[in-house]
């Protein structure tokens, strides 16, 4: 049934091989999508009690198993102990919020025309086809999956193959709480995604912009649903009433926590005025935040993905420099077992430069002046995608005005761009997403289908 193989090893430890497995093909994906789809006529039946105690009971045996779901995160993806633990706490909270969200309201009363009734009820799609990344194993495929499954939908999972370990892993712990077959993982690369989009009656992907684009292409081209969360280029605009250690502390891990692997992370730090105690503090506190094993407690930055992410990050800082950009700290891979790259930041660089316009998925920020504000959001606004902007700083007319004027889909005042509530729609503008919000209530929209039904008495 399987062509290939894909193979998952751990950052820190590249010898360290977390799982195997054949790479599905399309004729086996269409055997597990079959399946699925014969589970979920047993589950749209369930009653709303018997899908939230479904959910439930996943939600408890995560929470049974909380360390060896963060040891296996942490061996996998080199996320650092805390985050990793949070990630986790993460996954429980989402499965036990959309396991109470069985009881929502599922549709529409309305005043009829012609008596009776005219009410909306909201149906499940059918089967969704959910394609993740690597950097949430846990939080993305469940903040897909839970909201599917508690609409009636069967899910097919395909996981980068880069957190095929934790796929799996949810698939054996879900499977003790639902029907046989109804969330599968389908194991694979390009292939086993574009096979899983072509069955699925929905879509959700969660991935880099150029992947996106093909994915929302197919879907949209079989006429099915799509939504896609991708990149980011997430600006951090600094007042100049800003508190410079205090912005400097939340930017500088915005940028560099989890080795600046997030797609809220901060990418761009745009100083309004010339502001060298900001500056400095931003640089202080990133090199406090040194690479060290994941696996320590304390330790905020561990390894980037693979040996591919860390030459990307270090040709990202090389072409800035020969553009005249300043590096004020890092630019280097550390001499050690795995892929480490010392946080970097760059100072001094065009707005215009790749370093500011495209996405570099590790702990590298680029450093900018503008100015005033209005130039300030310029920066911000002047590159193709639009997720999450963070502003810094105490007068408030300031502020409303960078949040009236900023284009990205979230918008954080004194927080970090990195850090969602996943009980609050979460999105992009731009080439940042295609299609309807995620998380929140916002998800069970997307995953069900509204039909419209008009019941009139017969006589009288
Ligand atoms: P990726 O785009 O390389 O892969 C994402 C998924 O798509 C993987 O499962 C991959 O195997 C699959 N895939 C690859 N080609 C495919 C095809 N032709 N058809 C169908 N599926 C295909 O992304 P990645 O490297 O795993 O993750 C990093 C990227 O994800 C970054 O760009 C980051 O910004 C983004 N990301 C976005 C969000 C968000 O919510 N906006 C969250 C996390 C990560």
């Amino acid at each position: 049934m399987s062509t290939s193989h894909v193979t998952s090893i751990s950052p820190q430890a590249p010898s360290d091989v977390v799982a195997e497995a054949g790479a599905l093909d399309p004729r086996a994906v269409a055997a597990l999508a079959a399946r699925a789809r014969e589970a979920q006529l047993q589950w749209r039946a369930t009653g709303a009690a018997g899908r939230c105690s479904s959910l439930a009971g996943a939600a408890r045996e995560l929470r049974d198993r909380r360390q060896q779901a963060t040891e296996l995160v942490i061996r996998e993806v080199g996320k650092p102990r805390g985050e990793a633990a949070g990630e986790v706490d993460r996954g429980i909270a989402i499965l036990e919020y959309y396991a109470q969200a069985a009881f929502a309201s599922r549709g529409d009363l309305l005043p009829p025309s012609i008596g009776g009734l005219l009410y909306t009820e909201r149906r499940p799609h059918g089967l969704a086809g959910l394609i993740t990344p690597w950097n949430f194993p846990i939080a993305i495929p469940l903040w897909k999956s839970a909201p599917a499954l508690v609409c009636g939908n069967a899910v097919l999972l395909k996981p980068s193959p880069d957190a095929l370990g934790t796929a799996l892993f949810l698939q054996e712990l879900l499977a003790r709480h639902l029907p046989d077959g109804l969330f599968a993982v389908a194991p694979g690369e390009a292939q086993t995604g574009e096979a899983v989009v072509a069955e699925a009656d929905i879509v959700s992907f969660t991935g880099s912009v150029g992947v996106g684009a093909s994915v929302t292409a197919q879907a949209t081209g079989r006429g099915v649903p799509v939504q896609a969360e991708m990149g980011g280029q997430n600006a951090a605009i600094v007042l100049p009433d800003a508190d410079p250690a205090r912005s400097a502390a939340i930017i500088a891990g915005a940028a560099m926590g989890y080795a600046g692997q997030k797609c809220t992370a901060t990418r761009r730090v745009i100083v309004v005025g010339e502001n060298d105690a900001f500056v400095d503090a931003l640089v202080q506190r990133t090199e406090a935040l040194a690479p060290g094993d994941p696996y320590a407690d304390g330790v905020a930055v561990g390894p980037v993905i693979s040996e591919a992410a860390r030459a990307r990050v270090l040709e990202a800082v090389a072409r800035a420099q020969q553009a005249g950009g300043r590096t004020l700290t890092g630019g280097a891979a550390l001499d050690r077992d795995g892929w480490f790259v010392a946080p970097t930041l760059v100072d001094r660089v065009d707005p215009s430069d790749p370093i500011m316009q495209e996405e570099t998925f590790g702990p590298l920020a680029a450093v900018c002046r503008a100015g005033d504000l209005d130039e300030a959001v310029q920066i911000a606004n002047g590159v193709r995608f639009g997720l999450v902007t963070s502003i810094h700083g105490r007068d408030l007319d300031q502020i409303l005005r960078a949040v009236a004027a900023v284009d990205t889909g979230m918008i954080k005042v004194n927080g970090p761009t990195a850090g969602v509530d996943f009980y609050a729609p979460f999105g992009g503008e731009k080439a940042s997403s295609f299609g309807p919000r995620e998380q929140g209530m916002a998800a069970l929209d997307f995953y069900t289908s509204t039909h419209t039904v008009s019941l009139a008495p017969h006589a009288g």
